[in-house]
């Protein structure tokens, strides 16, 4: 699949926001996983401790990166502990994102951890959607949640959609760009059904699609214009103008109950036609080394290979080290030198991670992410074609830059 058409994204929530579910549910909707666990739940609360949850599920749904598919696009989750005190390991993962989700519940909203995660987010100049999670729990309220993460966060925030129904009578969203319906028929949620707006929620979705167009407006000068003058605005010039301001630092809101299976494949279509792609992103940094020598690391598969492992995980059949792949190509059974220790190492397998499955692949290109087998890495290590190229840890990110296309 082709390097525009690839998502390295991460899902940021605060602890019981539903990060689990909804990535359990991106598994199964992506067809990677062909059963939805009966996980008790759906309540105020957590009916089941975290950890116990983590335990029986996390092997599949918090690996370190998972590849699935969604239309046409290959779309890398790479998991971003939320834990306060995994920090270092958060701002590792950090650096290997093109982009993110923010989870949110409706009732709690920006949550402490949110904050914390929020700006090591904005010191990676990382592009993101919000999903305001939970929309059947009593007390459920979207607008409040999208206030505060202008308040808290100083988000350039604003709904892409308003919700069908509320709290347990929460059936679905109005699309504020297409001006539709989406339900869900099937006992999983699995069929996105397109309806009319319902006649009650028409005044309410024109004057939420004008505050909408309104924020984005901000990152088009055509589009105020044509505003201004009240013309029709087409829906392509809506995405695209959602796409600069995404990559602009804006945060547009999608809604949904991943329990209750809503919500969550309007946002992959999200991901898809307004996170970036590797091709928007730029490394640029200065050797730690060498003051005088800039680096900067293109998503080009012909350049010399520099990569960086993000996280290693015992497992059975050996040491995987997961990957991202910045410049250049990789090929299985040639040899790479690991930068802190200045040893060749041969990449002998290279394996792609579907939840449970691994798929065994022969090369891997820049904007990729992977997982190395056999060699003696650790967590933090740069690999190179060339000896003595850098270590990027170090030079990381200070002026990494999402190129604004
Ligand atoms: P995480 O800590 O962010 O990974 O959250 P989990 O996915 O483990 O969810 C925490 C709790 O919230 C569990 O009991 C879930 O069943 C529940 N939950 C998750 N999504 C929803 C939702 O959309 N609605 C409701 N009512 N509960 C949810």
């Amino acid at each position: 699949m082709s390097l525009a058409k690839t998502r390295n994204i991460g899902i940021s929530a605060h602890i019981d926001s539903g990060k689990t579910t909804l990535s359990e549910r991106v598994l199964f909707y992506t067809g990677r996983i062909h059963k939805i666990e009966e996980v008790k739940g759906g309540g105020d609360g957590a009916t089941m401790d975290h950890m116990e949850l983590e335990k029986e599920r996390g092997i599949t749904i918090t690996s370190a990166a998972t590849s699935v598919e969604w239309k046409g696009h290959k779309i890398n989750l790479i998991d971003t502990p939320g834990h306060v005190d995994f920090t270092v390991e958060v701002e590792r993962s950090l650096r290997v994102l093109d982009a993110a989700v923010l989870v949110l519940c409706s009732v709690g909203g920006v949550q402490s951890q949110s904050i914390t995660v929020d700006r090591q987010m904005k010191r990676y100049g990382i592009p993101r959607l919000a999903f305001i999670n939970k929309m059947d729990r009593t007390g459920a309220n979207p607008y409040r949640v999208v206030q505060m993460l202008r308040d808290k966060l100083g988000a350039e925030a604003f709904l892409m959609q308003i919700p069908i129904g509320a709290e347990e009578n929460f059936k679905g969203v109005v699309d504020l760009i297409e001006m539709v319906a989406y339900l869900h028929e099937g006992d999983e949620g699995e069929k996105v059904i397109t309806a009319p707006i319902p006649a009650d929620l028409m005044d309410e979705a024109e004057a939420k699609r004008g505050e909408m167009l309104e924020a984005l407006s901000m990152y088009s000068d055509e589009m105020m214009e044509k505003l201004l003058s009240e013309e029709d605005i087409s829906k392509e010039m809506i995405y695209t103008t959602t796409r600069a301001a995404v990559l602009g630092g804006a945060t547009p809101v999608y809604l949904g109950s991943a329990f209750k299976n809503k919500g969550v494949q309007p946002l992959l279509d999200a991901v898809n036609r307004y996170l970036p792609s590797p091709l928007d992103r730029e490394i640029k940094g200065r050797d730690p080394q060498d003051e005088e020598r800039r680096i900067e690391l293109l998503p080009d598969a012909s350049r010399p290979f520099v990569g960086m492992a993000f996280k290693i995980v015992e497992d059975p059949f050996g040491q995987l080290t997961f990957m991202r792949v910045y410049q250049g190509t990789i090929k299985k059974g040639d040899t790479y030198v690991n930068q802190r220790t200045g040893k060749s190492e041969r990449f002998s397998r290279i394996v792609r991670m579907h939840s449970e499955k691994r798929e065994e692949i022969d090369s891997a290109s820049a904007g990729d992410i992977v997982a190395v087998l056999g060699i003696d890495s650790a967590s933090g290590d740069t690999y190179a074609a060339e000896r003595d190229f850098c270590t990027l840890e170090s030079m990381f990110i200070p002026d990494a830059v999402i190129k604004v296309s």
